[in-house]
Protein backbone atom coordinates (compact mmCIF):
# COMPACT_ATOMS: atom_id res chain seq x y z
CA UNK A 1 0.00 0.00 0.00
CA UNK A 2 1.52 3.00 -1.16
CA UNK A 3 0.93 5.57 1.78
CA UNK A 4 3.54 7.88 0.71
CA UNK A 5 1.64 8.65 -2.86
CA UNK A 6 -1.35 9.25 -1.16
CA UNK A 7 0.20 11.97 1.35
CA UNK A 8 1.70 13.67 -2.37
CA UNK A 9 -1.87 13.82 -3.77
CA UNK A 10 -3.61 15.34 -0.80
CA UNK A 11 -3.48 18.73 0.87
CA UNK A 12 -4.94 17.35 4.51
CA UNK A 13 -2.94 14.70 6.76
CA UNK A 14 -1.87 10.88 6.69
CA UNK A 15 -1.48 9.22 9.84
CA UNK A 16 -1.00 5.28 9.78
CA UNK A 17 -1.71 3.21 12.58
CA UNK A 18 2.41 2.42 13.24
CA UNK A 19 2.80 6.12 13.54
CA UNK A 20 3.96 8.21 16.61
CA UNK A 21 0.74 9.78 17.69
CA UNK A 22 -1.82 7.58 16.16
CA UNK A 23 -2.99 6.61 19.62
CA UNK A 24 -3.72 9.84 20.83
CA UNK A 25 -5.28 11.20 17.41
CA UNK A 26 -7.44 8.27 17.71
CA UNK A 27 -8.73 9.08 21.24
CA UNK A 28 -8.91 12.85 20.45
CA UNK A 29 -11.36 11.98 17.26
CA UNK A 30 -14.31 10.99 19.80
CA UNK A 31 -15.70 13.45 21.62
CA UNK A 32 -17.06 10.10 24.55
CA UNK A 33 -14.06 9.44 26.79
CA UNK A 34 -15.47 5.79 25.99
CA UNK A 35 -12.81 5.10 23.76
CA UNK A 36 -13.76 1.85 21.57
CA UNK A 37 -11.24 -0.63 21.42
CA UNK A 38 -11.20 -0.42 17.87
CA UNK A 39 -8.49 0.73 15.55
CA UNK A 40 -8.41 1.91 11.74
CA UNK A 41 -5.55 1.49 9.94
CA UNK A 42 -4.91 4.40 7.89
CA UNK A 43 -6.49 7.84 8.74
CA UNK A 44 -6.63 11.29 6.64
CA UNK A 45 -7.30 14.07 7.98
CA UNK A 46 -8.40 16.12 4.70
CA UNK A 47 -8.01 19.43 3.99
CA UNK A 48 -10.26 19.82 0.78
CA UNK A 49 -13.37 18.43 -1.14
CA UNK A 50 -10.57 17.07 -3.42
CA UNK A 51 -8.87 15.32 -0.28
CA UNK A 52 -12.08 13.33 0.00
CA UNK A 53 -12.20 12.40 -3.90
CA UNK A 54 -8.26 10.81 -3.72
CA UNK A 55 -8.99 9.28 -0.57
CA UNK A 56 -11.87 7.39 -1.54
CA UNK A 57 -9.93 6.34 -5.31
CA UNK A 58 -7.12 5.28 -2.81
CA UNK A 59 -9.37 2.79 -0.31
CA UNK A 60 -11.02 1.64 -3.59
CA UNK A 61 -7.42 0.89 -4.77
CA UNK A 62 -6.21 -0.88 -2.26
CA UNK A 63 -9.16 -2.43 -1.04
CA UNK A 64 -9.44 -0.62 2.81
CA UNK A 65 -12.94 -0.05 4.29
CA UNK A 66 -13.98 3.56 4.59
CA UNK A 67 -15.14 4.87 7.73
CA UNK A 68 -15.98 8.58 8.26
CA UNK A 69 -15.88 11.19 10.99
CA UNK A 70 -17.41 14.68 11.06
CA UNK A 71 -17.27 16.17 14.65
CA UNK A 72 -16.72 12.81 15.97
CA UNK A 73 -19.74 13.49 18.73
CA UNK A 74 -21.28 9.50 17.68
CA UNK A 75 -21.94 8.02 21.42
CA UNK A 76 -20.55 4.91 20.10
CA UNK A 77 -17.99 6.44 18.52
CA UNK A 78 -19.04 5.01 14.96
CA UNK A 79 -16.39 6.76 13.04
CA UNK A 80 -13.65 3.82 14.83
CA UNK A 81 -13.64 0.97 12.55
CA UNK A 82 -11.06 -1.91 12.75
CA UNK A 83 -8.71 -2.17 9.41
CA UNK A 84 -10.61 0.40 8.00
CA UNK A 85 -9.77 3.93 6.24
CA UNK A 86 -10.72 6.37 8.37
CA UNK A 87 -11.46 9.80 6.68
CA UNK A 88 -11.49 12.32 8.82
CA UNK A 89 -14.04 15.69 7.70
CA UNK A 90 -13.15 17.85 10.45
CA UNK A 91 -11.03 20.48 8.99
CA UNK A 92 -13.98 21.35 6.52
CA UNK A 93 -15.61 23.96 8.76
CA UNK A 94 -16.74 26.66 6.11
CA UNK A 95 -19.88 28.07 5.50
CA UNK A 96 -21.57 30.83 2.87
CA UNK A 97 -24.54 31.98 3.77
CA UNK A 98 -27.34 33.86 1.33
CA UNK A 99 -29.16 35.94 3.25
CA UNK A 100 -31.89 36.74 0.17
CA UNK A 101 -32.56 32.80 -0.48
CA UNK A 102 -32.11 32.30 3.06
CA UNK A 103 -30.36 29.27 2.31
CA UNK A 104 -26.43 28.27 3.91
CA UNK A 105 -23.98 26.18 2.07
CA UNK A 106 -21.94 24.58 5.01
CA UNK A 107 -19.10 22.20 4.84
CA UNK A 108 -19.87 19.29 7.30
CA UNK A 109 -17.60 19.94 10.22
CA UNK A 110 -18.87 23.15 11.49
CA UNK A 111 -20.56 23.35 14.59
CA UNK A 112 -23.87 24.08 16.24
CA UNK A 113 -22.85 26.73 18.02
CA UNK A 114 -20.59 28.16 15.18
CA UNK A 115 -23.35 28.21 12.65
CA UNK A 116 -26.00 29.52 14.81
CA UNK A 117 -24.07 32.34 15.50
CA UNK A 118 -23.53 33.42 11.86
CA UNK A 119 -26.76 33.27 11.09
CA UNK A 120 -27.95 35.09 14.21
CA UNK A 121 -26.00 37.93 13.47
CA UNK A 122 -28.05 38.06 9.77
CA UNK A 123 -31.69 37.23 11.78
CA UNK A 124 -31.71 33.83 10.04
CA UNK A 125 -31.80 30.50 12.54
CA UNK A 126 -31.28 26.81 11.83
CA UNK A 127 -32.63 23.58 13.58
CA UNK A 128 -28.93 23.31 14.86
CA UNK A 129 -28.36 20.36 17.74
CA UNK A 130 -28.89 20.90 21.53
CA UNK A 131 -25.42 21.13 22.12
CA UNK A 132 -23.05 23.78 21.11
CA UNK A 133 -20.34 21.32 19.89
CA UNK A 134 -21.92 19.00 17.94
CA UNK A 135 -21.19 19.26 13.89
CA UNK A 136 -23.82 19.49 11.11
CA UNK A 137 -22.13 16.52 9.76
CA UNK A 138 -23.12 13.31 11.66
CA UNK A 139 -26.56 15.58 13.07
CA UNK A 140 -28.22 16.09 9.79
CA UNK A 141 -27.68 12.40 8.50
CA UNK A 142 -29.28 10.96 11.37
CA UNK A 143 -32.25 13.37 10.74
CA UNK A 144 -31.30 16.46 13.33
CA UNK A 145 -33.53 16.66 16.29
CA UNK A 146 -32.02 20.33 16.74
CA UNK A 147 -33.82 23.10 18.78
CA UNK A 148 -37.32 23.74 17.92
CA UNK A 149 -37.58 20.33 15.56
CA UNK A 150 -41.58 20.58 16.38
CA UNK A 151 -41.67 23.44 14.74
CA UNK A 152 -39.07 23.29 11.81
CA UNK A 153 -38.78 20.20 11.76
CA UNK A 154 -36.11 17.31 12.23
CA UNK A 155 -33.12 19.32 10.52
CA UNK A 156 -32.74 16.68 7.98
CA UNK A 157 -35.72 18.34 6.19
CA UNK A 158 -34.11 21.76 5.57
CA UNK A 159 -31.44 19.98 3.63
CA UNK A 160 -32.00 21.30 0.14
CA UNK A 161 -28.74 20.11 -1.31
CA UNK A 162 -25.90 18.23 -0.82
CA UNK A 163 -22.19 17.46 -2.72
CA UNK A 164 -21.79 13.69 -2.03
CA UNK A 165 -18.23 11.56 -3.45
CA UNK A 166 -19.41 8.36 -3.72
CA UNK A 167 -18.32 4.95 -3.77
CA UNK A 168 -16.90 4.98 -7.42
CA UNK A 169 -14.60 7.97 -6.44
CA UNK A 170 -16.91 10.79 -8.01
CA UNK A 171 -17.67 13.52 -6.24
CA UNK A 172 -21.94 14.63 -7.68
CA UNK A 173 -24.17 17.34 -6.39
CA UNK A 174 -27.71 15.83 -4.87
CA UNK A 175 -30.81 17.70 -4.73
CA UNK A 176 -34.39 17.61 -6.28
CA UNK A 177 -33.63 17.52 -10.03
CA UNK A 178 -30.19 15.18 -10.11
CA UNK A 179 -29.50 12.14 -7.66
CA UNK A 180 -32.80 12.96 -5.86
CA UNK A 181 -32.92 9.28 -4.37
CA UNK A 182 -29.58 10.06 -2.75
CA UNK A 183 -30.88 13.43 -1.24
CA UNK A 184 -34.02 11.43 -0.14
CA UNK A 185 -31.26 8.70 1.91
CA UNK A 186 -29.36 11.78 2.83
CA UNK A 187 -32.05 12.85 4.79
CA UNK A 188 -31.95 10.69 7.77
CA UNK A 189 -30.32 7.67 6.87
CA UNK A 190 -27.83 8.07 9.61
CA UNK A 191 -24.30 6.42 10.08
CA UNK A 192 -25.10 4.31 7.58
CA UNK A 193 -25.08 6.54 4.66
CA UNK A 194 -22.88 4.97 1.69
CA UNK A 195 -21.31 8.10 0.89
CA UNK A 196 -19.79 11.25 1.99
CA UNK A 197 -21.39 14.07 2.41
CA UNK A 198 -18.49 17.04 1.56
CA UNK A 199 -21.50 19.97 1.50
CA UNK A 200 -24.81 20.63 2.38
CA UNK A 201 -27.04 23.33 1.34
CA UNK A 202 -29.45 24.29 4.18
CA UNK A 203 -33.04 26.21 4.04
CA UNK A 204 -32.93 28.57 6.87
CA UNK A 205 -35.62 30.59 9.27
CA UNK A 206 -35.94 33.87 10.05
CA UNK A 207 -34.74 33.80 14.22
CA UNK A 208 -38.10 33.92 16.22
CA UNK A 209 -38.30 37.19 17.96
CA UNK A 210 -39.18 36.21 21.36
CA UNK A 211 -37.53 32.44 22.38
CA UNK A 212 -38.27 32.37 26.04
CA UNK A 213 -38.08 29.21 28.86
CA UNK A 214 -39.54 28.66 32.09
CA UNK A 215 -37.65 25.72 33.90
CA UNK A 216 -39.60 23.99 37.13
CA UNK A 217 -37.31 21.92 39.64
CA UNK A 218 -39.60 18.89 41.08
CA UNK A 219 -38.82 16.29 43.55
CA UNK A 220 -38.28 12.79 41.49
CA UNK A 221 -41.03 11.44 43.56
CA UNK A 222 -43.63 13.74 41.99
CA UNK A 223 -41.88 12.64 38.56
CA UNK A 224 -45.70 9.92 37.16
CA UNK A 225 -47.81 13.10 38.54
CA UNK A 226 -45.89 15.52 36.60
CA UNK A 227 -45.08 13.48 33.65
CA UNK A 228 -49.08 12.91 33.23
CA UNK A 229 -50.01 16.37 33.27
CA UNK A 230 -46.96 17.29 31.07
CA UNK A 231 -48.92 14.88 28.12
CA UNK A 232 -51.92 16.75 28.85
CA UNK A 233 -50.70 20.28 28.05
CA UNK A 234 -47.87 19.45 25.41
CA UNK A 235 -50.90 19.23 22.66
CA UNK A 236 -51.77 22.74 24.12
CA UNK A 237 -48.53 24.55 24.11
CA UNK A 238 -47.45 26.07 20.43
CA UNK A 239 -45.80 23.71 17.54
CA UNK A 240 -42.74 26.35 17.77
CA UNK A 241 -42.25 24.72 21.10
CA UNK A 242 -40.09 22.44 23.06
CA UNK A 243 -41.33 20.64 26.48
CA UNK A 244 -39.25 18.19 28.08
CA UNK A 245 -38.93 16.50 31.49
CA UNK A 246 -35.57 15.80 32.72
CA UNK A 247 -34.34 13.61 35.54
CA UNK A 248 -30.91 15.87 36.20
CA UNK A 249 -28.17 16.02 38.15
CA UNK A 250 -29.90 18.31 41.56
CA UNK A 251 -28.57 22.05 41.51
CA UNK A 252 -25.95 23.28 44.13
CA UNK A 253 -29.12 24.78 45.91
CA UNK A 254 -31.37 22.04 45.47
CA UNK A 255 -29.03 19.18 46.34
CA UNK A 256 -29.53 18.98 50.53
CA UNK A 257 -33.40 18.66 49.60
CA UNK A 258 -32.68 16.10 46.64
CA UNK A 259 -30.75 13.54 48.41
CA UNK A 260 -33.40 11.19 49.18
CA UNK A 261 -33.83 10.91 45.53
CA UNK A 262 -30.16 10.01 44.77
CA UNK A 263 -28.86 13.63 44.07
CA UNK A 264 -31.74 13.81 41.40
CA UNK A 265 -33.96 16.38 40.19
CA UNK A 266 -37.40 16.55 37.80
CA UNK A 267 -36.94 19.45 35.46
CA UNK A 268 -39.81 20.66 33.54
CA UNK A 269 -38.80 22.81 30.84
CA UNK A 270 -40.77 24.74 28.24
CA UNK A 271 -39.42 26.76 25.41
CA UNK A 272 -41.27 28.89 23.02
CA UNK A 273 -39.76 30.09 19.43
CA UNK A 274 -42.76 32.76 18.97
CA UNK A 275 -42.30 36.34 18.03
CA UNK A 276 -43.48 38.40 20.71
CA UNK A 277 -42.98 38.23 24.75
CA UNK A 278 -46.68 38.25 25.26
CA UNK A 279 -47.52 35.38 23.08
CA UNK A 280 -44.66 33.35 25.12
CA UNK A 281 -45.76 33.98 28.73
CA UNK A 282 -49.24 33.08 27.60
CA UNK A 283 -47.84 29.83 25.98
CA UNK A 284 -45.47 29.01 28.84
CA UNK A 285 -47.99 30.06 31.41
CA UNK A 286 -49.77 26.73 30.73
CA UNK A 287 -46.97 25.64 32.88
CA UNK A 288 -48.34 26.86 36.29
CA UNK A 289 -50.99 24.32 35.74
CA UNK A 290 -49.63 21.55 37.21
CA UNK A 291 -51.95 19.58 40.57
CA UNK A 292 -48.53 19.04 42.03
CA UNK A 293 -47.51 22.82 41.54
CA UNK A 294 -46.81 23.31 45.54
CA UNK A 295 -44.38 20.31 45.57
CA UNK A 296 -42.31 22.78 43.40
CA UNK A 297 -38.77 23.32 44.67
CA UNK A 298 -37.54 26.45 42.57
CA UNK A 299 -38.96 27.82 39.12
CA UNK A 300 -36.99 29.90 36.41
CA UNK A 301 -39.86 31.72 34.82
CA UNK A 302 -39.88 33.44 31.00
CA UNK A 303 -36.40 33.95 30.49
CA UNK A 304 -34.86 35.18 27.08
CA UNK A 305 -32.90 32.14 25.77
CA UNK A 306 -31.76 32.90 22.19
CA UNK A 307 -30.17 29.73 20.82
CA UNK A 308 -26.79 30.82 21.74
CA UNK A 309 -28.33 31.09 25.55
CA UNK A 310 -30.26 27.80 25.35
CA UNK A 311 -26.42 25.84 24.40
CA UNK A 312 -25.44 26.82 28.12
CA UNK A 313 -27.69 24.48 29.29
CA UNK A 314 -26.54 21.70 26.76
CA UNK A 315 -23.48 22.17 27.73
CA UNK A 316 -24.37 21.91 31.42
CA UNK A 317 -26.85 18.62 31.19
CA UNK A 318 -23.78 16.79 28.74
CA UNK A 319 -20.47 17.64 30.49
CA UNK A 320 -17.90 17.51 28.03
CA UNK A 321 -14.31 14.60 29.04
CA UNK A 322 -16.93 12.52 30.25
CA UNK A 323 -17.47 8.20 29.52
CA UNK A 324 -20.89 7.80 28.23
CA UNK A 325 -23.24 5.39 27.34
CA UNK A 326 -26.95 6.90 25.55
CA UNK A 327 -29.84 5.39 23.97
CA UNK A 328 -32.98 5.86 22.82
CA UNK A 329 -36.43 5.24 22.19
CA UNK A 330 -39.96 6.79 20.58
CA UNK A 331 -42.75 6.04 22.87
CA UNK A 332 -46.60 6.02 22.78
CA UNK A 333 -46.85 5.10 25.94
CA UNK A 334 -48.52 6.44 29.04
CA UNK A 335 -45.50 8.92 30.18
CA UNK A 336 -46.42 8.35 34.18
CA UNK A 337 -45.83 4.64 33.52
CA UNK A 338 -42.24 5.26 31.47
CA UNK A 339 -41.27 7.97 33.61
CA UNK A 340 -41.96 5.62 36.95
CA UNK A 341 -39.92 3.19 35.62
CA UNK A 342 -37.15 5.04 34.74
CA UNK A 343 -37.09 6.79 38.40
CA UNK A 344 -36.81 3.61 40.26
CA UNK A 345 -33.66 3.12 37.73
CA UNK A 346 -32.57 6.48 38.88
CA UNK A 347 -33.01 6.31 42.37
CA UNK A 348 -30.14 3.19 41.74
CA UNK A 349 -28.22 4.93 39.72
CA UNK A 350 -24.14 4.59 40.58
CA UNK A 351 -23.54 8.19 39.10
CA UNK A 352 -25.22 11.44 39.88
CA UNK A 353 -24.27 12.67 36.92
CA UNK A 354 -26.49 10.37 34.79
CA UNK A 355 -29.48 12.31 32.95
CA UNK A 356 -32.55 11.07 31.08
CA UNK A 357 -34.62 13.76 29.07
CA UNK A 358 -38.24 12.81 27.98
CA UNK A 359 -39.16 14.97 25.26
CA UNK A 360 -42.71 15.54 24.24
CA UNK A 361 -43.77 16.31 20.43
CA UNK A 362 -46.13 20.03 21.27
CA UNK A 363 -49.22 20.95 19.03
CA UNK A 364 -52.19 19.80 18.35
CA UNK A 365 -50.92 16.89 15.97
CA UNK A 366 -48.17 16.58 17.46
CA UNK A 367 -45.53 13.95 15.76
CA UNK A 368 -47.68 11.34 15.07
CA UNK A 369 -48.64 13.79 11.97
CA UNK A 370 -47.46 12.27 8.24
CA UNK A 371 -43.73 12.83 7.57
CA UNK A 372 -42.35 13.74 4.32
CA UNK A 373 -41.32 10.65 2.39
CA UNK A 374 -37.64 10.54 3.34
CA UNK A 375 -35.22 8.01 4.93
CA UNK A 376 -36.42 9.60 8.55
CA UNK A 377 -39.32 8.04 9.29
CA UNK A 378 -39.60 6.76 12.51
CA UNK A 379 -41.07 9.34 15.29
CA UNK A 380 -44.18 9.01 18.21
CA UNK A 381 -45.47 11.02 20.91
CA UNK A 382 -42.86 11.52 22.76
CA UNK A 383 -38.75 10.63 22.74
CA UNK A 384 -36.63 9.06 25.47
CA UNK A 385 -32.98 9.30 25.62
CA UNK A 386 -31.15 7.85 28.73
CA UNK A 387 -27.20 8.26 29.22
CA UNK A 388 -25.13 6.82 31.93
CA UNK A 389 -23.05 9.88 32.38
CA UNK A 390 -19.25 8.93 34.70
CA UNK A 391 -15.62 10.44 34.78
CA UNK A 392 -13.95 7.00 35.73
CA UNK A 393 -12.52 4.03 34.16
CA UNK A 394 -12.96 1.86 37.21
CA UNK A 395 -16.93 2.98 37.42
CA UNK A 396 -17.17 1.43 33.70
CA UNK A 397 -18.49 -1.67 34.83
CA UNK A 398 -20.75 -0.29 37.49
CA UNK A 399 -22.49 2.20 34.65
CA UNK A 400 -22.05 -0.10 31.59
CA UNK A 401 -24.92 -2.48 34.12
CA UNK A 402 -26.84 0.07 35.16
CA UNK A 403 -27.41 1.13 32.27
CA UNK A 404 -28.21 -2.06 30.41
CA UNK A 405 -30.76 -2.93 33.00
CA UNK A 406 -32.25 0.63 32.49
CA UNK A 407 -32.60 0.11 28.54
CA UNK A 408 -33.61 -3.18 29.10
CA UNK A 409 -36.57 -2.20 31.58
CA UNK A 410 -37.85 0.75 28.87
CA UNK A 411 -37.48 -1.31 25.62
CA UNK A 412 -41.40 -2.96 26.27
CA UNK A 413 -42.14 1.08 25.62
CA UNK A 414 -40.68 1.52 22.55
CA UNK A 415 -42.33 1.97 19.60
CA UNK A 416 -38.70 2.53 17.58
CA UNK A 417 -35.28 4.46 18.08
CA UNK A 418 -33.45 7.24 16.71
CA UNK A 419 -30.56 6.20 14.40
CA UNK A 420 -28.47 9.33 16.16
CA UNK A 421 -28.69 8.46 19.65
CA UNK A 422 -28.94 4.68 19.85
CA UNK A 423 -26.74 1.92 21.00
CA UNK A 424 -26.18 0.17 17.59
CA UNK A 425 -23.45 -1.52 18.61
CA UNK A 426 -24.69 -3.40 21.29
CA UNK A 427 -28.28 -4.17 19.31
CA UNK A 428 -27.71 -3.78 16.01
CA UNK A 429 -31.65 -4.29 15.47
CA UNK A 430 -32.10 -0.95 16.68
CA UNK A 431 -30.81 0.68 13.59
CA UNK A 432 -33.85 -1.16 11.35
CA UNK A 433 -36.23 -0.06 13.85
CA UNK A 434 -35.58 3.25 13.10
CA UNK A 435 -36.63 3.39 10.49
CA UNK A 436 -40.36 2.45 8.66
CA UNK A 437 -40.34 -0.96 7.41
CA UNK A 438 -40.27 0.50 3.84
CA UNK A 439 -38.05 3.12 3.79
CA UNK A 440 -34.98 0.66 5.69
CA UNK A 441 -35.94 -1.44 2.49
CA UNK A 442 -35.11 1.20 -0.04
CA UNK A 443 -32.32 2.08 1.97
CA UNK A 444 -30.66 -1.26 1.69
CA UNK A 445 -31.82 -1.16 -2.04
CA UNK A 446 -30.29 2.39 -2.10
CA UNK A 447 -27.26 1.16 -0.53
CA UNK A 448 -26.62 -1.80 -3.17
CA UNK A 449 -27.14 0.45 -5.90
CA UNK A 450 -24.47 2.98 -5.24
CA UNK A 451 -22.20 0.68 -2.98
CA UNK A 452 -22.41 -2.87 -4.49
CA UNK A 453 -19.12 -3.63 -3.36
CA UNK A 454 -19.46 -2.20 0.22
CA UNK A 455 -16.46 0.12 0.09
CA UNK A 456 -18.25 2.22 2.41
CA UNK A 457 -19.21 0.34 6.23
CA UNK A 458 -23.18 0.30 6.89
CA UNK A 459 -25.36 0.06 10.28
CA UNK A 460 -24.41 -3.52 10.73
CA UNK A 461 -20.82 -4.68 11.70
CA UNK A 462 -19.53 -6.99 13.89
CA UNK A 463 -18.68 -3.76 16.56
CA UNK A 464 -17.79 -4.18 19.73
CA UNK A 465 -17.01 -1.65 22.40
C1 LIG B 1 -23.16 16.20 23.49
C2 LIG B 1 -24.02 15.68 22.38
C3 LIG B 1 -25.24 16.28 22.12
C4 LIG B 1 -26.05 15.82 21.08
N1 LIG B 1 -27.24 16.46 20.82
C5 LIG B 1 -28.01 16.03 19.81
C6 LIG B 1 -29.23 16.69 19.50
O1 LIG B 1 -29.59 17.68 20.12
N2 LIG B 1 -29.99 16.19 18.50
C7 LIG B 1 -29.60 15.12 17.76
O2 LIG B 1 -30.31 14.73 16.84
N3 LIG B 1 -28.46 14.47 18.03
C8 LIG B 1 -27.65 14.91 19.02
N4 LIG B 1 -26.49 14.25 19.29
C9 LIG B 1 -26.14 13.07 18.49
C10 LIG B 1 -25.49 13.51 17.17
O3 LIG B 1 -26.48 13.76 16.22
C11 LIG B 1 -24.61 12.39 16.65
O4 LIG B 1 -23.64 12.10 17.60
C12 LIG B 1 -23.94 12.77 15.33
O5 LIG B 1 -23.30 11.63 14.82
C13 LIG B 1 -22.93 13.86 15.51
O6 LIG B 1 -22.33 14.18 14.30
P1 LIG B 1 -20.77 13.98 14.11
O7 LIG B 1 -20.44 14.53 12.76
O8 LIG B 1 -20.03 14.51 15.26
O9 LIG B 1 -20.69 12.39 14.09
P2 LIG B 1 -19.38 11.48 13.93
O10 LIG B 1 -19.17 10.77 15.22
O11 LIG B 1 -18.26 12.25 13.37
O12 LIG B 1 -19.86 10.46 12.82
C14 LIG B 1 -20.70 9.37 13.11
C15 LIG B 1 -20.97 8.63 11.82
O13 LIG B 1 -21.86 9.38 11.00
C16 LIG B 1 -21.50 9.22 9.62
N5 LIG B 1 -21.10 10.53 9.08
C17 LIG B 1 -20.83 11.67 9.77
N6 LIG B 1 -20.60 12.67 8.93
C18 LIG B 1 -20.67 12.15 7.68
C19 LIG B 1 -20.53 12.70 6.38
N7 LIG B 1 -20.26 14.00 6.19
N8 LIG B 1 -20.69 11.89 5.31
C20 LIG B 1 -20.98 10.58 5.48
N9 LIG B 1 -21.13 10.00 6.68
C21 LIG B 1 -20.99 10.78 7.78
C22 LIG B 1 -20.36 8.23 9.59
O14 LIG B 1 -20.90 6.92 9.46
C23 LIG B 1 -19.75 8.41 10.96
O15 LIG B 1 -18.99 7.30 11.38
C24 LIG B 1 -25.64 14.70 20.31
C25 LIG B 1 -24.42 14.07 20.58
C26 LIG B 1 -23.61 14.57 21.61
C27 LIG B 1 -22.30 13.89 21.90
Amino acid sequence: MEVKALQSCVEGKVTTATDAGYENLRRELIWNQLTPARYPQLVVQVATEHDVVEAVRFARANRLKIAVRGGGHSWVGFALRDDSLLLDLGRLTQVSIDHAARTAAIQPAVTARDLNRRLAAQGLAFPVGHCPTVSLSGFLLNGGLGWNFNGWKPACFSIEAAHVVTADGNLVVANEQQNADLLWAIRGAGPGFFGIVTQYVLKLYPVPGAITTSNYYYPLQCATEVGAWAASIAGRLPKEGELTIFFAPAPPTLAERCRSSNGFVCIVSATAFVDTKSEATAALGLLESCPVAHTCLEKELNRPTPIDALFDLGNMLWPERHRYLADTLWSNSPPATVLGTLREHFLRAPSAKSLAVFAFSTGAEGNTAPLPDEAFSMTARALLLCYAIWERPEDDAANAAWHRETITALDPFAVGHYVGESDIVADAARAQRSFANANWQRLQALRQQYDPEGLFHGHFSALKL
